[in-house]
């Protein structure tokens, strides 16, 4: 084994977790490399304004976030790399990480991947992410002051979302797909009964209007039952379909929820068949469906660092 070159940490994914492990690792000394992944920077880099993260009274756009991040990490000795995971084995000791042609070996590892927004994947929606589209009711509901704007989805988090934005929106329209809500009982009746949501079953988006504006305008709709096609004029949409953790790597390496997401003890510990896997650490959105916040994200990413501390501490380096 190249002991020289082993890692005392790797980090997978830098977003607000990884990132924020990163800082700390490199403070400890630890030398971090934070391995990038497929969307750098992760769901912040895909915001606008953050104005709920603490510290910034005027808010923060989520880039300039992001690279501060990046900046107070690499200032403290972590080393950002763009690279993509193809494989991981956790049965070696250190562990071994295969990216292209390059093989890491590191004797502890914080995943920190997260999860992605379920879109639904229109051209015109995909061009509009960030220009009235989101998927961060919390991030961006309050642009829509005053305006009319659509939630897609019927589970809980459409019920959430849309109960969240009728602070800002004088009207929120859910769009379901299905003739049935998803949604848990108590979380749809909330929604059914508020006087602003207004909630259309059976009804696809078939496109977004607005692309050459680089403005929602409206939303091409089709009512399922009638294959009939509609306009409804509204100033922005927002997803509320699910997130897809970004675990299928570690699948059968680690405990996963039935949605894929990774399942820790006491907020960054995975396990296997129930059993603690030593050195391996999860943080924020990955194994997170809860709060799903840059705040609570960062704050585990904190925790799971410092534990690679105390791990390193008691079994050496
Ligand atoms: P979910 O329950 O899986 O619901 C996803 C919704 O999005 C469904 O209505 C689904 O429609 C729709 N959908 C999925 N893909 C779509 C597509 N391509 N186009 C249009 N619609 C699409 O997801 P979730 O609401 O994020 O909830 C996930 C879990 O977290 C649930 O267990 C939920 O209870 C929990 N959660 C709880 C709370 C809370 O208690 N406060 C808040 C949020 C989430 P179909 O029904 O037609 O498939």
């Amino acid at each position: 084994m190249p002991e020289n070159t082993t890692r005392d940490t790797v980090i997978l994914g830098s977003g607000c977790a990884g990132l924020t492990a990163a800082i700390y690792a490199a403070r400890s000394n630890l030398k971090p490399l934070v391995l990038e992944g497929h969307e750098p920077g992760g769901q912040l880099s895909i915001t606008t304004l953050v104005e709920n993260f603490p510290g910034w009274p005027e808010g923060v756009q989520g880039p300039d976030l992001i690279e501060n991040m990046k900046k107070q990490a690499v200032r403290f000795g972590a080393e950002l790399r763009m690279a993509h995971l193809d494989s991981v084995d956790l049965t070696t000791h250190p562990f071994a990480l295969t990216t292209g042609s390059e093989t890491i070996h590191t004797r502890t590892l914080i995943i920190a991947s997260g999860a992605s927004a379920r879109w639904l994947n229109l051209p015109s929606e995909q061009a509009l992410i960030g220009h009235g589209v989101s998927s961060c009711a919390t991030c961006d509901g309050f642009f829509f002051s005053g305006k009319e704007i659509a939630v897609i989805g019927g589970g809980d988090s459409a019920m959430e979302e849309a109960l969240f934005l009728t602070r800002f929106a004088t009207k929120v329209t859910l769009i379901n797909r299905s003739e049935r809500f998803r949604a848990s009982k108590i979380m749809l009746d909330r929604a059914m009964v508020h006087p602003n949501i207004k909630f259309l079953s059976s009804t696809t988006v078939e496109e977004v209007l607005g692309v050459e504006e680089k403005d929602v305008k409206g939303l091409r709709l089709k009512n399922l039952a009638s294959s009939n096609e509609y306009v409804l004029p509204v100033s922005a949409m927002f997803l509320g379909i699910g997130h897809i953790p970004n675990a299928t790597a570690f699948k059968g390496m680690m405990d996963l929820d039935p949605d894929g997401y990774i399942l820790t003890h006491n907020n960054v510990f995975p396990s296997l068949n129930g059993q603690p896997i030593p050195g391996v650490f999860a943080c924020g959105d990955i194994q997170d469906r809860r709060y799903r916040q840059a705040i609570t994200a960062a704050g585990s990413g904190c925790m799971a660092a410092l534990e690679v501390e105390k791990y390193l501490e008691e079994h050496g380096r």
